[in-house]
Parts: C-alpha cells; structure tokens; sequence
C-alpha cells in the first residue's frame, strides 16, 4: 500500500493562518519614493511592471500541464452540476484540450485501485482531496471528463466554493494520489461507506470487477449509511434487514440516543426515485449481476451498519485464506471511520492507518485485510 502524495507547504489541507497576501494587501507604505514627486516614474515602473507580470502569466498559461499530474495543478473547466440529494452534486470536469495523456493516467489508476485528486481553491490557496466517480458505462469513451459527488457542507471552505462555481468555471486540480491499491488477486471487498464515502465504493467495485474473467469472479458487498434517505433515494437492499437495534456512528459523536424498538425493512422505505449515485450502484449490479450487492442505511430511519451486517457477509462467505485477497474497506467522515476501524493518526507529516479499534477490532476478522480510507 503507497502512503499519500505529501502536500507541498504552501497549499494547506486546513485553514491557512493569516495568509501573507491579505496582510499585505492592506499595507500602506508611508515612505514611498514615488509619492508626489516623479509621478512619471511611477506610471513607467507600473506599466513596466504590469507588463513583465502579464508576459509571466501567459508564459505560465502556455506552460500549464494539459495532463493531470501529481506535481503541478491542471485546470479543468466544470461543464456539469447534476444534484444528487439536498445537500449533494455531481461535477463533471473537462480537461483543458482534448490530450490523450490523459487516457493514459486515467488508465492506470482505474487499474490500481482508489484514487483521489487534489483541488485547489486559488482566492484562499487551500487544498482539499475529492474522489473521481467512475466512468459511465453510457459514456461514449469522453476520457477527457472526470466526475466528482461533492458534499455542500454550509461552513466548508472548498465545498462552498465549489458548489458556488458557474459552468464553464475552472477548477485546478493536481494527482493522482493512490489512496488504496488493490492487489490483482483479491477475491472479496467489503465496503463500508458513510455518505460520500460512496465514490470510493463505486472506484473499487470498478477496478474490481472489470477483473473478471471465466475462472476469477471477485466479489464486492457495499454497506452504505447515510443521515437521511434523500442521500440515497430509490435503493434497495440485496439483503433482508438491517439493524435497528444498535445507536449511529453519528449519535455516538454528537450524544444523542436513536435506539429504536422497531424492526424495518427498509427495502420497502424507498419509493422514491432512484438518485443518480443510487442509479451508478444499480448499472453495477446489473453490469455484474451475481458479484455485487448493496444494503442502504439511513439514520433518520434507525437503521444503522453494525456487527451484525458486517458478519452476515464476513462469515458467511467461503474465504481465501489469504488475508489480502480478502479487503475490508472503510470511508466516510472521521466519526464514521472511527467508529468502525478507530481513528487514522498522523506522524511526520503523513496521514498513517492507526492500530486497528472500533467495532471491526471486536470481530476479530484475521482472514480479512482491513484499510482506512
Ligand atoms: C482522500 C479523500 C477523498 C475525498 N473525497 C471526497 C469526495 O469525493 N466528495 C466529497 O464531498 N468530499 C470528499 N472528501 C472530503 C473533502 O476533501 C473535504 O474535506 C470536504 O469537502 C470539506 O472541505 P471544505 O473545505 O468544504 O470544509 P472545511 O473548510 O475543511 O470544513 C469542514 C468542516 O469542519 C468545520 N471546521 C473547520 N475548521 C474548524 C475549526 N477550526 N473548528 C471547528 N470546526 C471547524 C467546518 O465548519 C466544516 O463543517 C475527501 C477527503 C479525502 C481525504
């Protein structure tokens, strides 16, 4: 398993504390030498100025990658927002020129495993990480696109911004960064996945199942919890109950107690349509019919991922005795994780796994290779 791609220093995946720029903007020097005096000079320095600026700008226009690459950012242009739920959408993202490098990359990380990129927000120069969904079966090979599910979270930085872009924005954004490599011969994934956690999902069952052949038939489960059924609207379980019986991962963090005395099945509570994530999941299933399943959680209606869904699939498959051909994959926030695998801690400057806790630690899965996403 590769570590993440580093941050350079200066684009910060948190807050910046006190950018230098805005401090200058605002600094008046009272001892200018051009106050008053020569103002001829002053207008020659700052044409002088203006143009040796605007020649750098265009150098680096002309220089800038057309190919997504870890080392510097691309610019993609947005040329779609489809919502999702109420508090999701899709972005579709266009590489600048049509450039066949890009099939290439796109190429090897699909074969690699999950992968993320990093977008820059350029007015507060931070960082954030976001997943590419996998391509459309329906897709007419456009290997230009790339397509991102993005939480609008009302205080978040980078999500505000994106969800406040126009079409034809530019987002800039630098990768791949392989996330989780997963090895030619695994034979089962067990997904578990919080809200957005989904896209990776989506990219292993992709890199997994493309895989098949006459004699390998791998297999990928998803657990998918969600706050509220408009996140996953119109899916259906494979299996016939979830849990009902256990608190949230999310209660357990903000205190409240959702214990429910009531059994649902909750394949019944969908009858809405499907969503355009829940809608991916299904040409999946349909793609790969006895090699993918998919049972939906959603707290508002006290259903909720534990032990017991975990072990339906753990147990009660036949296993490889090899423990990485067998992977369980968790992703969601950081409650979410947490509260499945323990927290991921971070030494050096690197974001690490952490020793393994939460209730996938008390199941004692030893033929199944966990990871932390
Ligand atoms: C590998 C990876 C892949 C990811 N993929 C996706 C994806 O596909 N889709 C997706 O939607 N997200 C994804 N994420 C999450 C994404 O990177 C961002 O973290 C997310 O969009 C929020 O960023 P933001 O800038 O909008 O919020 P931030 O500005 O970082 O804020 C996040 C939350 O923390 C709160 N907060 C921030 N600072 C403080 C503070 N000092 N005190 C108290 N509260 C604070 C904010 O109010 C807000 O609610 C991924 C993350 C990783 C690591």
């Amino acid at each position: 398993m590769k570590p993440k791609i580093s941050t350079p220093g200066f684009f910060l995946r948190r807050y910046p504390s006190s950018p230098a720029h805005v401090i200058r903007r605002h600094y008046v020097s009272t001892s200018s030498p051009f106050k008053q005096r020569r103002p001829w000079l002053r207008v020659a320095v700052v044409t002088i100025a203006a143009t040796g600026l605007g020649a750098y700008v265009r150098s680096r226009q002309e220089n800038q990658s057309t190919t997504l690459n870890p080392l510097s950012f691309t610019p993609y242009s947005l040329i779609s927002k489809e919502p999702v739920s109420s508090s999701g959408s899709i972005f579709t993202l266009k590489a600048p020129r049509p450039d066949s490098d890009n099939e290439r990359v796109y190429e090897e990380t699909w074969e690699t495993g999950i992968w993320s990129v990093m977008f820059k927000q350029p007015q507060l120069q931070i960082g954030r990480d976001y997943t590419p969904l996998p391509p459309l079966l329906t897709e007419d090979g456009d290997e230009a696109t790339l397509r991102f599910y993005i939480r609008r979270d009302p205080f978040g930085e980078m999500s505000r911004y994106l969800h406040g872009l126009e079409m034809g924005a530019t987002v800039e954004m630098r990768g791949p960064q392989i996330e989780c490599e997963i090895p030619e011969d695994t034979q089962r994934i067990l997904f578990i996945a919080g809200g957005t956690g989904i896209a990776p999902a989506l990219q292993a069952g992709h890199t997994l199942l493309r895989r098949t052949n006459e004699v390998h038939k791998p297999t990928i489960h998803i657990l998918w919890a969600n706050r509220r059924r408009d996140d996953c609207a119109g899916g259906h379980n494979n299996s016939t109950m979830t849990s009902t019986s256990q608190r949230s991962w999310f209660s357990r963090f903000v205190g409240s107690s959702t214990t429910s005395p009531a059994v649902v099945e909750n394949d019944s509570s969908s009858p809405s349509s499907p969503s355009l994530v829940v809608k991916e999941l299904e040409a999946l299933r349909s793609q790969y019919p006895e090699q993918v399943t998919v049972d939906y959680f959603v707290d508002e209606e006290n259903t909720f991922i534990g032990k017991k869904e975990i072990l339906n699939f753990a147990k009660c498959t036949s296993l490889q005795q090899t423990p990485k051909r067998n992977m369980i994959l968790v992703s969601g926030p950081e409650g979410f994780i947490s509260y499945m695998a323990g927290p991921k801690v971070w030494a050096q400057g690197m974001e690490l796994q952490g020793s393994l806790q939460g209730i996938i630690k008390e199941l004692n899965l030893h033929e199944w290779m966990i990871w932390k996403l």
